[in-house]
């Protein structure tokens, strides 16, 4: 049984030796099959091993330009196997926000307003999601005119990212298909209300920083995922 046991785990070495090397020949989808494959694999019981592979999809997702979703790899890696230098290319690729750093701040300070908008609007509809890009559309229109609003008055000059992340909070748009839910005084909680703590360690075990990990604010474009 022990023989058994070391057997399969050698082959999924040895397929991971595989996996490597179409990522040095730049074979990405191709390695990202193979790994996809060994994850559902119930043999597959080494944390570390299991971990080296989160990692290793992270690098992938990462090559091909899917920067969120090799973050949450990396971050799943993380969760079972904690690594000093993972927890530090991790924080090097992610804002203050928690987001994937973009070019400029003023930008990551704008897709950070739209997310806690989206979700405070998101939370107040029924379904929780969007129905239609229209009314996504819709939505990040009238988002973007507040935003413009915000630059103009200068209300965010000068405010750290967790001041601004209140500001963003407080912010209230009226939505015109909210208008009636909320007259109502529905009360909801953020799911990134994140204002406190958030540079102690995150409890899932990462080790990484609460704000770069699970209270890391979503990227809108999460919000849009399944609409045509
Ligand atoms: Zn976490």
């Amino acid at each position: 049984m022990i023989i058994l046991l070391a057997m399969m785990k050698m082959e999924i070495e040895e397929r991971l030796e595989v996996t490597e090397q179409l990522f040095r020949d730049g074979l990405y989808l191709e390695a990202l099959q193979i790994l996809h494959r060994i994850i559902e694999e119930p043999s597959l019981s080494d944390e570390h091993l299991l971990s080296h592979i989160f990692y290793d999809i992270g690098n992938i997702l990462m090559k091909l330009g899917y920067k969120n979703e090799a973050l949450s790899s990396w971050k799943s890696s993380l969760r079972i196997f904690p690594d000093h230098s993972l927890q530090n290319e991790i924080l090097q690729f992610v804002n203050p926000y928690g987001m994937v750093n973009g070019e400029q701040s003023v930008h990551d300070d704008f897709k950070a307003f739209a997310s806690v908008q989206m979700a405070r609007y998101l939370a107040l509809k029924q379904q929780g999601c969007f129905s239609s890009l229209a009314e996504a559309d819709m939505v990040m229109d009238l988002i973007s005119d507040h935003w413009a609003d915000i630059i103009d008055s200068g209300l965010s000059n000068h405010l750290s990212c967790s001041q601004k992340l209140g500001l963003f909070h407080r912010y209230h748009i009226d939505f015109p298909l909210l208008k009636q839910v909320e007259s109502v005084e529905v009360v909801f909680d953020f799911q990134n209300n994140r204002l406190m703590e958030s540079d102690t360690i995150c409890n899932c075990g990462s080790g990484l920083p609460f704000y770069a990990c699970c209270g890391s604010i979503l990227d809108p474009k999460e919000y849009l995922i399944g609409l045509k």
